[in-house]
């Protein structure tokens, strides 16, 4: 049957290719468990002519000479295009990875401020000049970009994922060769001709579709990809730091969580039950922020319980391109064995399910769970240890704020952590000892291009979003110019 569904080819030097081994495979639509279109199977054969183009494309006039004005120019339109092909964006993502259709759309609308901002940045990058001890040296730095960065991208928001990478990547000057996740490859392959539309060089933007070993580990390891930029699990993570480290290239980790939200007594606690909702059970808990460890202060702890089982029994669970829809399928059949897995654990461990734990009939044919609430666990239990990715909360109490802090970051990730009280020093002391690259006080889940998004600890290595970004995509060359026409010196000291 599967030789009927449409088919996906990678798209390298702007143009669609298919795979040179000539093999697809197929991508299910998690809400229905179908598969709805076949994608081209990429090998190291596919990889090597994407960084071949990706390569001439860097070293081409056409781009390597290209003012950096123009480059902006050349991202904002593609910013204006991808806007205009929002609505069609989202639909694909939905289809691809079972998230809620009004959440794709309002990420995919939010992408063309990513490509402004970093538009209006391209022309703002630029080296410095440095004093030098003599004043016939004129000494100065220029910022480069790296050349070709190759991009792995996971399911879970796959183009604004991808677009923190590809955005700087570009306004820098470097070209790219994207590896979508083998479960969400449609929406990059719809989107790449966009930046040929946009002026882009042919070559500048290339995607390769593939299984991770297949096509992701050849992109790690081919000698001509200067950067690599990877946002995925912690495990996948650190092979390819370790990959990295032999060939002693670049690489920008965004990786796993186990984010806790800390309520404190003093909290409004109708907030901070839609907060913990909105951490955990937005997005099925498919988000590497997910807030899945709840540390409440024992006097509302109970409070707080209530309330958010209480919201949890009326998440509407079902079709995702239905707007009515709060809660849509998890992503792929191992991602739903995985949530099991930790609720069997938790109850193992000798927590209590407070709420959910089971798969609703949704008449559907999906992989859907229920949104998941276990009380009775303390930190130590597997689940509260290990990035489940999935709607299951542990919500675990504490005495006093040292004891909530040390809780907090008694975990091997620091990728992000809510606050919620009312008492701003209190807010603040726990901003500072909190082990995480992105802290919120009294709301959770937001993100912006102009914000620094970086993982302590094993959630990640390096900075996206923001400005500083951009250093991660250049590289820094100091140039001496000795201006004075005296006669060279002693050869035989250091100059300064
Ligand atoms: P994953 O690590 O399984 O896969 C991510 C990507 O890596 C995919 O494209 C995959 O094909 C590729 N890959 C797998 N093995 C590879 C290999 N050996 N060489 C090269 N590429 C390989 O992750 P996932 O399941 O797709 O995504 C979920 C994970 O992503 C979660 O852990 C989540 O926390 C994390 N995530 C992190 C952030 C962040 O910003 N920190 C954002 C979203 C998701």
């Amino acid at each position: 049957m599967t030789d009927q569904l449409p088919r996906y080819q990678h798209y390298i030097a702007g143009e669609t290719r298919a795979p040179a081994e000539g093999e697809y495979f197929a991508s299910d639509n998690p809400a229905t468990g179908r598969a709805w279109y076949e994608a081209a199977r990429g090998t190291a054969a596919d990889v090597e002519r994407a960084v071949t183009a990706a390569k001439r494309a860097f070293e081409d006039p056409s781009w390597r000479r290209l003012s950096q004005t123009r480059r902006g120019a050349l991202l904002r339109r593609a910013g204006e295009l991808i806007g205009e092909h929002a609505e069609e964006l989202a639909r694909v993502e939905t289809n691809d990875n079972g998230k809620l259709l009004r959440e794709m759309t309002a990420q995919l609308a939010g992408l063309p401020e990513y490509f402004h901002y970093y538009a209006g940045l391209a022309d703002k990058i630029h080296g410095e000049t440095i004093p030098a001890s003599s004043v016939d040296v004129l000494n100065y730095t220029l910022r480069e970009p790296v050349g070709v960065v190759g991009a792995i991208t996971p399911w879970n928001s796959p183009l604004l994922l991808t677009t923190a990478k590809l955005a700087p990547a570009l306004a820098a000057g470097n070209t790219a060769v994207i590896k979508p996740s083998e479960y969400t490859s449609a929406s990059m392959l719809t989107l790449a001709p966009l930046f040929d539309q946009a002026g882009f060089p042919p070559g500048v933007v290339n995607v390769v579709t593939g299984l991770g070993a297949d096509a992701g580990a050849p992109l790690v390891d081919h000698p001509d990809v200067a950067k690599l930029s990877f946002t995925g699990s912690t495990a996948t993570g650190a092979w390819i730091a370790e990959r990295a480290g032999r060939r002693l290239v670049r690489a920008g980790l965004e990786l796993g969580g186990k984010s806790p939200q800390l309520v404190f007594a003093d909290a409004d606690i109708a907030s901070a039950a839609n907060g913990v909702i909105a951490g955990i059970f937005a997005a099925a808990g498919q988000t590497c922020i997910a807030g899945s460890r709840v540390l409440a202060h024992r006097s509302v702890y109970d409070e707080l319980v209530a309330r958010v089982i209480e919201r949890a029994k009326t998440i509407r669970i079902g079709d995702p391109t239905d707007p009515g829809t709060e809660l849509g399928p998890l992503a792929t059949p191992a991602q739903l064995a995985k949530v099991q897995d930790y609720v069997e654990a938790g109850q193992a461990d000798g927590g209590a399910l407070a709420y959910g734990g089971g798969q609703p009939d949704t008449g559907l044919g999906g992989w859907f769970h229920e949104p998941t609430v276990f009380t009775g666990l303390d930190n130590h239990a597997r689940m509260c240890r290990e990035e489940i990715f999935g709607p299951v909360v542990a919500i675990i109490p504490f005495d006093d704020d040292e004891e909530a802090l040390r809780i907090a970051n008694d975990t091997n990730y620091g990728l992000a952590a809510g606050i919620w009280t009312k008492d701003l020093g209190r807010a603040h002391r726990a901003a500072a000892a909190l082990d995480a690259g992105t802290v919120w006080v009294n709301m959770y889940r937001a993100m912006s291009p102009m914000s620094p998004r970086s993982g302590f600890k094993t959630s990640g290595l390096g900075v996206e979003h923001g400005t500083e970004v951009i250093r991660e995509y250049t590289r820094l060359k100091s140039v001496w110019i000795n201006t004075s026409d005296e006669p060279a010196g002693d050869p035989f000291v250091l100059r300064s």
